[in-house]
Protein backbone atom coordinates (compact mmCIF):
# COMPACT_ATOMS: atom_id res chain seq x y z
CA UNK A 1 0.00 0.00 0.00
CA UNK A 2 1.29 3.23 -0.75
CA UNK A 3 0.17 6.82 0.33
CA UNK A 4 -0.08 9.37 -2.91
CA UNK A 5 -0.65 12.73 -1.76
CA UNK A 6 -3.35 14.93 0.27
CA UNK A 7 -6.09 14.32 -2.40
CA UNK A 8 -8.29 17.48 -0.90
CA UNK A 9 -8.91 19.30 2.22
CA UNK A 10 -12.73 19.44 3.11
CA UNK A 11 -14.15 22.75 4.15
CA UNK A 12 -17.29 23.15 6.14
CA UNK A 13 -19.25 26.33 4.91
CA UNK A 14 -22.75 27.21 5.48
CA UNK A 15 -23.06 28.62 2.00
CA UNK A 16 -21.05 27.71 -0.79
CA UNK A 17 -22.42 30.63 -2.81
CA UNK A 18 -21.09 32.93 -0.32
CA UNK A 19 -17.74 31.82 -0.01
CA UNK A 20 -16.38 30.37 -3.74
CA UNK A 21 -15.46 33.97 -4.45
CA UNK A 22 -12.85 34.00 -2.51
CA UNK A 23 -11.65 31.01 -3.24
CA UNK A 24 -12.32 30.85 -7.11
CA UNK A 25 -11.67 35.24 -7.58
CA UNK A 26 -9.84 36.15 -4.61
CA UNK A 27 -7.02 33.39 -3.73
CA UNK A 28 -7.12 32.56 -7.69
CA UNK A 29 -7.81 28.36 -7.50
CA UNK A 30 -9.30 26.94 -10.54
CA UNK A 31 -12.89 25.74 -9.76
CA UNK A 32 -13.79 22.30 -11.15
CA UNK A 33 -17.86 22.09 -10.59
CA UNK A 34 -19.77 20.76 -7.94
CA UNK A 35 -22.12 17.95 -6.97
CA UNK A 36 -24.13 16.60 -5.00
CA UNK A 37 -23.24 13.68 -2.66
CA UNK A 38 -26.93 12.15 -1.57
CA UNK A 39 -25.31 9.77 0.98
CA UNK A 40 -23.96 12.63 3.14
CA UNK A 41 -26.41 15.14 2.45
CA UNK A 42 -23.91 17.48 1.17
CA UNK A 43 -22.76 19.58 -2.10
CA UNK A 44 -19.29 19.70 -2.59
CA UNK A 45 -17.73 22.13 -4.36
CA UNK A 46 -14.17 21.27 -5.94
CA UNK A 47 -11.24 24.06 -6.49
CA UNK A 48 -7.98 22.77 -7.59
CA UNK A 49 -4.79 23.21 -6.12
CA UNK A 50 -1.53 21.70 -7.85
CA UNK A 51 -2.32 18.15 -7.30
CA UNK A 52 -4.93 18.72 -4.33
CA UNK A 53 -8.40 19.88 -4.36
CA UNK A 54 -9.99 22.30 -1.56
CA UNK A 55 -13.31 20.72 -1.36
CA UNK A 56 -16.10 23.28 -0.01
CA UNK A 57 -18.40 21.31 2.05
CA UNK A 58 -22.39 22.64 2.10
CA UNK A 59 -25.28 20.79 4.08
CA UNK A 60 -27.86 20.30 2.06
CA UNK A 61 -29.82 18.42 4.80
CA UNK A 62 -30.67 19.61 8.83
CA UNK A 63 -29.49 16.29 10.06
CA UNK A 64 -26.44 16.67 7.63
CA UNK A 65 -23.51 15.50 9.54
CA UNK A 66 -21.93 18.99 8.07
CA UNK A 67 -25.49 20.56 9.38
CA UNK A 68 -24.05 19.00 12.77
CA UNK A 69 -20.08 19.72 12.24
CA UNK A 70 -21.39 23.93 11.72
CA UNK A 71 -23.52 24.16 14.59
CA UNK A 72 -21.09 22.82 16.57
CA UNK A 73 -17.93 23.76 15.58
CA UNK A 74 -19.08 26.84 13.14
CA UNK A 75 -17.10 26.83 9.31
CA UNK A 76 -13.50 25.78 8.72
CA UNK A 77 -11.49 22.77 8.45
CA UNK A 78 -13.74 19.32 8.43
CA UNK A 79 -11.13 16.80 7.06
CA UNK A 80 -8.08 15.82 5.14
CA UNK A 81 -8.04 13.42 2.67
CA UNK A 82 -5.02 11.06 2.38
CA UNK A 83 -5.14 9.20 -0.89
CA UNK A 84 -4.00 5.75 -1.16
CA UNK A 85 -3.92 2.69 -3.90
CA UNK A 86 -5.19 0.01 -2.03
CA UNK A 87 -8.08 1.41 0.91
CA UNK A 88 -8.94 -2.47 2.13
CA UNK A 89 -4.82 -2.84 2.98
CA UNK A 90 -5.11 1.02 4.72
CA UNK A 91 -8.29 -0.13 7.21
CA UNK A 92 -6.35 -3.11 8.18
CA UNK A 93 -3.10 -1.33 8.84
CA UNK A 94 -4.99 1.27 10.63
CA UNK A 95 -7.33 -1.80 12.65
CA UNK A 96 -3.56 -3.96 13.62
CA UNK A 97 -2.27 -0.66 14.64
CA UNK A 98 -5.91 0.40 17.03
CA UNK A 99 -7.03 3.49 15.77
CA UNK A 100 -10.71 4.04 15.71
CA UNK A 101 -12.26 3.81 12.40
CA UNK A 102 -15.65 5.27 11.50
CA UNK A 103 -15.61 3.10 8.02
CA UNK A 104 -14.58 -0.31 8.55
CA UNK A 105 -15.30 -0.71 4.81
CA UNK A 106 -14.94 1.62 1.45
CA UNK A 107 -18.39 3.88 0.45
CA UNK A 108 -18.75 6.07 -2.45
CA UNK A 109 -18.03 9.36 -2.11
CA UNK A 110 -17.78 12.54 -4.57
CA UNK A 111 -16.15 11.52 -7.72
CA UNK A 112 -17.03 8.00 -7.09
CA UNK A 113 -13.82 7.70 -4.99
CA UNK A 114 -13.89 5.03 -2.59
CA UNK A 115 -13.83 6.78 0.47
CA UNK A 116 -13.41 5.72 4.98
CA UNK A 117 -13.31 8.20 7.61
CA UNK A 118 -10.79 7.35 10.87
CA UNK A 119 -11.95 8.99 14.03
CA UNK A 120 -10.11 12.26 15.76
CA UNK A 121 -9.33 10.36 18.55
CA UNK A 122 -7.08 7.96 16.91
CA UNK A 123 -5.39 11.28 14.83
CA UNK A 124 -4.91 14.35 17.20
CA UNK A 125 -7.99 15.72 16.94
CA UNK A 126 -8.66 15.94 13.06
CA UNK A 127 -10.97 13.54 10.92
CA UNK A 128 -9.19 11.40 8.34
CA UNK A 129 -10.62 10.66 5.28
CA UNK A 130 -8.59 7.84 3.58
CA UNK A 131 -9.80 7.51 -0.03
CA UNK A 132 -8.83 5.80 -3.40
CA UNK A 133 -9.69 5.74 -7.20
CA UNK A 134 -12.68 3.99 -8.36
CA UNK A 135 -11.16 0.45 -9.67
CA UNK A 136 -13.41 0.44 -13.08
CA UNK A 137 -11.17 3.72 -13.94
CA UNK A 138 -8.96 3.62 -16.96
CA UNK A 139 -6.82 6.39 -15.85
ZN1 LIG B 1 -13.52 14.40 1.44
Amino acid sequence: MTVDKIDHIGIAVEKIDDMLPYYRDGLGLEYRGSEVVAEQKVRVAFLQVGESRIELLEPISRDSPIAKFLSKRGSGIHHIAIKVDDIEQALRCHEENGAVLIDKKPRIGAHDMRIAFVHPTSTGGVLIELCEEPQDSAH
